[in-house]
């Protein structure tokens, strides 16, 4: 038996729980999994029913018998998140010049990604800082709200059927099937040797040198976007491009590219510099 928990019992956890620490007033959707029924130095498992999600500060917490083995056992039916209450969360990576791999595209100093007509779904703005931040609207097929973030702030509904955000703050990754959606964004940082190791066979070489010219100091820091959205139409995100199936809309792309009346439209591996600056 190994510490590491498996998946399905995560996933079991956090859906339990409304993907948000159970703990009265706490509901922090950045959780780990404490073992309590029997404690793991008495009985090594990996046992749903003796196992609770909890946010770090109340995983500690619990590692010091704060809360007895009755009350787990209650967060565990009532947690303080409902299935109607949403989750929020944020990201604190500030970066001026991040660079965001959104569907396998490439942005530096862009402002808006996606806009649908005038609306926009996925933009960055600077803070008074020059930091990027994060603002991103998905809305299920029937043009409702589900998933906001402002300012690398995010809010969502808990009633998904699966969210993870880990406690380190890299990533948050959420899914419905009902919905049809999927979307996963994870920052890292690497060096500039890294970065254009890791990168190179993906994208031409000019490109990189553009990429690390437009970087000041060593650290580059990725913000990376792939998921699958259904509004206005459906559009698929991985590492190799993005895909856009529909018709009767309109959708402006890469901040620049406006698609009308298309059924179908694949764009791979771009890089925009700025907004309306493409290169392919
Ligand atoms: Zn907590």
């Amino acid at each position: 038996m190994t510490r590491n928990i498996p998946k399905k019992v995560r996933d079991t956890l956090r859906k339990e729980v409304n993907f948000g620490c159970p703990v009265d007033a706490c509901g922090s959707p950045y959780l780990s999994y404490h073992h309590f029924d029997p404690p793991w130095h008495e009985k090594e498992h990996h046992e749903p029913k003796g196992m609770i999600a909890l946010c770090l500060e109340h995983h500690k917490q619990a590692d010091y018998n704060v809360f007895t083995n009755e009350q787990l056992h209650s967060f565990k039916t009532t947690p303080f998140i409902s299935i109607e209450d949403k989750v929020d969360g944020k990201f604190n990576w500030k970066r001026g010049n991040l660079v965001c791999l959104i569907g396998g595209n490439i942005f530096i100093g862009s402002q808006n990604i996606y806009l649908n007509k005038s609306e926009k779904l996925l933009w960055l703005t600077l803070d008074e800082k020059s930091n990027t931040l994060l603002n991103f609207d998905i809305k299920s097929k029937d043009d409702e709200l589900i998933f906001s973030m402002r300012e690398n702030d995010w809010l969502i509904f808990s009633s998904f059927d699966n969210i993870e955000s880990i406690p380190s703050g890299k990533r948050l990754s959420f899914e419905d099937k009902v919905k049809d959606l999927k979307i996963d964004i994870t920052f890292n940082t690497f060096s500039k040797a890294d970065f254009i190791n890791k990168y190179k066979d993906n994208y031409p070489d000019d490109w990189m040198n553009i990429i690390v010219s437009k970087i000041s100091g060593d650290v580059i820091t990725t913000c990376v976007i792939n998921g699958h959205l259904t509004f206005p139409f459906e559009i698929t995100m991985d590492d190799t491009g993005t895909s856009i199936n529909g018709e009767g809309s309109e959708i402006t792309v890469m901040g620049s590219l406006t698609l009308k009346n298309v059924k179908h439209y694949r764009m791979e591996r771009g890089l925009c510099v700025g907004d309306g600056v493409l290169i392919k």
